[in-house]
């Protein structure tokens, strides 16, 4: 029989009943450090009470009127994104995929206002992710999730990740936009080197195609910048933004120049609850904190302390470690034992990290997670790695 859960899920058997920073209570009370939050989500980690705060005062006061209505808090919310980043505009959104689904949308109408209703190619990469719609299946275009679901929406080429030459080839004045992601999440944590995204960006410039970044994962201060293509000192026409910027509420935005944007007028998208108060409520509270130069300070010192304390668990244990990868806290360990091995005694050691592709697995910790807490999950990670080693014994 069929759970009333439909199971497209592979869920591990726990669950939690509370949250408090790092930490995750599960309901037998064992304690978990948690080093996964909520897939990059959870960036203020559990509980933090100026979100706790904003999100329970917009409760008491309104939770939902329409996109029919100014929505202040929605306002104020682009105001701080408009104010700290290249765009011009935002629209809001309740997840990542929803974004990514604008921007296709978005792209195609920017060449139809253009005279060009033809140009409707988009590159996106292999490994890359951009959500389940048939939109975001079609972009990244891998079999596993494609299979069985087409016919897949078309215009879509993905090139093999880091292939100059493949982009050189593939760009002409018949692409409309380029896709990536400026470190791939789910495909293993990969980061697109700063020379990469200016060599796109300039690919993108001799033909005049848009550049669409999906820092849906990577963004919100995950790798020490607010969003990750400024280390490389570009700046798209359009970003995707999710996950971390609700902080554990659904939330998602999409942000343009002007020009990229220029398509989208009245009428031509919504969404029911796509920027709502209580959302944007906790959107406001995340932006205060984080995007501050001593925040992503702060978050920067934290990752050169992980990345160093993975450092040493990789040489600890070679025979289960080949390396680590990443940027900031948004980092990943190449495993040479099955990742689903590291991660199952992660969680016998009461450490929480995620697959990935690629056989790696990720470590996406709350952003202000403490000292003390990193120390405590990597000696943790270190108890698993153990255990993993000694199965991997004849
Ligand atoms: C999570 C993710 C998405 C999809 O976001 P949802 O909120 O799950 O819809 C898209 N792109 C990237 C890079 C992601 O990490």
């Amino acid at each position: 029989m069929i759970p009333s859960v439909l199971p497209t899920y592979n869920r591990a058997p726990l669950s939690f009943v509370k949250g408090e920073g790092s930490w995750l209570v599960e309901a037998d009370g064992r304690r978990f450090l948690d080093f996964g939050a909520g897939i990059a989500v959870n960036v203020l980690g559990h509980g933090h009470p100026a979100l706790v705060g904003a999100l329970t005062d917009q409760a008491q006061a309104l939770w939902h009127t329409s996109n029919l209505y100014e929505i202040p808090q929605q306002q104020a919310l682009a105001d701080k994104l408009v104010e700290a980043t290249f765009a011009d505009t935002a629209f809001f959104t309740n997840s990542g995929t929803e974004a990514c689904e604008l921007a296709i949308k978005m792209v195609r109408k920017y060449w139809f206002e253009k005279g060009q209703p033809e140009r409707v190619k988009i590159i996106a990469f292999e490994g890359s992710f951009h959500g389940r719609s048939a939109a975001g299946i079609a972009a990244a275009g891998s079999e596993k999730m494609t299979k069985g679901f087409g016919p897949l929406l078309p215009g879509f080429v993905q090139l093999p990740f880091g292939d100059h030459e493949a982009l050189a080839a593939e760009m002409d004045d018949t692409v409309a936009a380029v896709i990536v992601e400026p470190v791939q999440g789910e495909g293993g944590i990969r980061p697109l080197p700063d020379a990469c995204l200016k060599g796109l960006r300039d690919a993108c410039d001799a033909v005049g195609a848009l550049m669409v970044l999906d820092e849906i994962q990577c963004g919100m201060g995950r790798t020490g910048k607010l969003f990750a293509h400024e280390w490389a000192g570009v700046a798209p026409d359009i970003m995707l933004v999710a996950k971390g910027i609700g902080g554990g509420f659904p939330l998602g935005a999409l942000l343009a120049t002007e020009n990229a944007a220029s398509g989208m007028t009245a009428g031509t998208h919504g969404s029911t609850y796509g920027g709502n108060p209580l959302a944007c409520a906790v959107g406001n509270a995340v932006m205060e904190i984080v995007a501050t130069d001593e925040f992503l300070a702060d978050v920067n010192r934290k990752a050169g302390t992980l990345r160093q304390s993975l450092e040493g668990l990789v040489a600890a244990h070679p025979d289960v470690f080949e390396g680590v990868r990443g940027s900031g806290l948004m980092l990943g360990l190449k495993c040479k034992a099955p990742n689903m091995d590291v991660i199952n005694a992660a969680y016998g050691a009461e450490v929480l990290i995620v697959p990935a592709a690629d056989n790696v697995v990720r470590l996406l910790p709350a952003l202000n997670i403490p000292d003390e807490d990193i120390a405590e999950g990597v000696a943790r990670l270190d108890k698993a790695a153990s255990e993993v080693s000694k199965g991997l014994k004849p």
